[in-house]
């Protein structure tokens, strides 16, 4: 599916290694690149300045050194070993290196690729060039360096590299300079057919910001949204965490199925720019790593934060924004995504190093999401914006890791917060309680929460439900057993723990309300048409082969009582059918507000065993044709009501909270 892929080949590059704090000057790069991509011929000027004795370079295969001058004088051209120079400069310097060099890069990938785009060598086409960083496209000084480019390319063509616009001109050809005065690990090169559309910002006591598309001709369209929507997040964390640190923003089309940030620019694919969710959340995530990722780079060997920060104040946020339903939903998502985790595969924050989105760190996305949701929830709002404000003033441009965090959220609540980051960051696994006992008597409420394993240390809600309302109320909680007295001057007829799905804990994932996911994704499901008649069930069957990842087993209709294991299963048929079979199975009926509307209905149940459910129902044949090209992308909902290929209204099922009903006779004993 293009989500699924999208996050895989997301990744971000251009970020800088560790740097010594007494390390020399950083290396400055000084770039006269021709690219001519109809040839893939690459002409270029370098000049390097390093505080160094020796260089070691290393160009991509296909170009080649034609002369070298060292400090103004020229050298003869040394032989490279697999593919790298030695050069001895002669003392610290600083040295000035000047290297001309050229070649031919090498072409696109097959355009169907959809593989994971990581070690590309430096491309070129007419459709799009990319010369990512790091490929040997440039002679790399092997540490942050800062750089400016002068680019020529064929009138037809536009490019850029990340920084500010220093100027451009059209003409017999299109030039364009670009400076960035910061240390960065390398440079990222784009070109292709552009059509530029541009929106400049003015900030007070700032260079004045340029926001751009870099959009092909057939896709023009979209750039006005783009551009309202970059200068909407921009202002919106400029304001939150402190000003953008770069002049310039530019969302730049990708012939690749790429989903690249880097500094000052974000790199997609053509055909994900035009995915509806792209703009809405995605596009505000790589403008945040601007701040988290690019601004203040992750110490790498300590885990890195930034993922869950950026998820955080930015695709969940944006969920928060909408309702706090949304925002429920995403971290009831999230616990979902740990349940379905086995424990033994669980693993520490801080051994989450990777740079690249991917399945395997979905959890560690979430759980550092999880975590700064925790921390704001302890320490208040204001401490926690003050605390972002902090630690962004005191890292910009340098690396920091989570001790640098604790460090700023501590001073801005006053809080000493070992413990909360000792537990979260660099323990494996995850809380597991409930309510052990409970009582009511004489205005109290006694209650003991039990937790398996080594006990954390935590704030934990719980939802005191009374005759007349419901409330919510945070007990410390930190050993095996913790015993909770709360005043309640009202009746309490029950208590909830966690209602909200504001813990990071393990919960059984039987306690979550089913959605359609989990049937799509079995490795084993099966299949049951309801109904005999041939075009039904051709139609059922194509359908099922769109919705389901694995090839269903299929069982027959009259043989369905006897179900085999727990696979989850899918039902699929016209309306009465349906309802008949539900009805044998002995599963609860249609939902009532799923009755009579619409063309189709989707829906979920999960049996007492835990198996989960998936119901298909339709009018007729046309209707269950209808949804085979939409109703694959639904898989985190509960239910849909359709009409032919329309989605009338979806929603999840309410969660089954972990409740404990309080004895309302006689004052139970804790
Ligand atoms: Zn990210």
């Amino acid at each position: 599916m293009m989500i699924r892929l999208f996050v895989i080949v997301f990744a971000l590059l251009g970020l800088p290694v560790a740097a010594l704090a007494d390390a020399p000057p950083a290396p400055h790069l000084e770039l006269d690149i021709d690219l001519d991509p109809a040839i893939r011929q690459l002409t270029a000027t370098a000049v390097l300045t390093v505080h160094s004795d020796t260089l070691e370079l290393a160009l991509a295969p296909g170009l080649s050194m034609t002369r070298l001058h060292v400090d103004g004088r020229p050298r003869v051209l040394p032989t490279a070993i697999d593919g790298r120079v030695d050069l001895k400069l002669g003392g610290p310097g600083p040295h000035h290196i000047q290297l001309n060099y050229g070649g031919q890069l090498a072409p696109l990938p097959d355009l169907d690729h959809r593989g994971v785009l990581a070690r590309l060598p430096p491309m070129a086409d007419v459709r799009g060039s990319y010369l990512p960083a790091g490929s040997g496209w440039y002679p790399d000084p092997g540490v942050p360096f800062s750089y400016r480019v002068h680019l020529r390319l064929p009138a037809d063509q536009k490019g850029l590299v990340p920084g500010r616009l220093v100027q451009e001109s059209e003409g017999e050809s299109y030039r364009a300079e670009f400076d960035f005065p910061h240390p960065i690990e390398g440079i990222d090169l784009m070109a292709g057919p552009y059509v530029i559309a541009e929106r400049l910002v003015q900030r007070p006591g700032q260079r004045m910001l340029r926001i751009r598309t870099y959009f092909y001709a057939d896709m023009a369209d979209l750039a006005e949204g783009y551009l309202a929507d970059s200068a909407r997040y921009l202002a919106r964390y400029s304001e939150a965490i402190g000003p953008y640190p770069f002049d310039a923003f530019s969302i730049v089309a990708s012939p690749l199925p790429t989903g690249f940030g880097m500094p000052s620019l974000t790199y997609l694919g053509r055909d994900v720019l035009r995915l509806p969710f792209i703009r809405a959340t995605s596009l505000g995530h790589e403008v945040l790593h601007n701040w988290w990722g690019n601004g203040v780079w992750p110490d790498w060997e300590s885990g890195n934060w930034s993922e869950g920060l950026t998820t955080f104040m930015a695709d969940y946020a944006y969920q928060e924004d909408q309702s706090a339903e949304m925002a429920q939903a995403a971290r009831l998502g999230w616990l979902r995504d740990l349940a379905a985790v086995p424990e033994a595969e669980d693993s520490p924050l801080a051994a989450f190093t990777a740079r690249h989105h991917g399945l395997s760190s979905i959890v560690g996305y979430n759980k550092s999401a999880m975590l700064f949701l925790m921390l704001r929830d302890a320490i208040g709002e204001p401490a926690f914006g003050q605390g972002l404000r902090l630690f962004w003033q005191r890292h910009r441009f340098q690396h920091a890791g989570w001790a640098d965090l604790q460090r700023a959220f501590a001073d801005a609540s006053g809080r000493d917060l070992h413990a909360f980051f000792r537990q979260w960051v660099e323990r494996a696994g995850a809380p597991q309680l409930r309510v052990a006992e409970a009582g009511w008597s004489d205005g109290t409420l006694r209650i003991a929460i039990a937790q398996r394993g080594t006990p954390y240390a935590l704030r934990v809600p719980l939802r005191l439900v009374t005759p007349n309302r419901q409330e919510i109320r945070w007990a410390e909680v930190e050993g095996v057993l913790t015993r909770v007295v709360l005043p309640a001057p009202e009746r309490v007829l029950a208590v909830e723990l966690d209602p909200e799905y504001r813990l990071w804990r393990r919960a059984e994932s039987a306690t979550f309300p089913p959605i359609l996911r989990e049937v799509f994704v079995a490795p084993h499901a099966g299949l049951l048409l309801a109904d005999a008649d041939p075009e039904l069930q051709t139609a059922a069957t194509a359908l099922a082969e769109s919705l389901l990842d694995s090839r269903p087993e299929r069982l027959r209709a009259d043989g369905a009582s006897a179900l085999p294991g727990k696979s989850p299963l899918l039902l699929i048929g016209l309306t009465a059918s349906v309802d008949r079979v539900l009805a044998r199975l002995g599963l609860p009926p249609r939902p009532a507000h799923l009755a009579g509307t619409g063309s189709a209905q989707v829906w979920t149940v999960r049996d007492q065993a835990g198996r989960p459910y998936a119901m298909v129902s339709a009018r007729d044949v046309t209707s269950l044709q209808a949804l085979q090209r939409g109703l694959p992308h639904y898989g985190k909902q509960s239910w849909l009501m359709f009409e032919a290929a329309r989605v009338l209204d979806k929603g999840i099922w309410p969660a089954r909270v972990e409740r404990v009903e309080l004895d309302t006779n006689a004052a139970s004993q804790p």
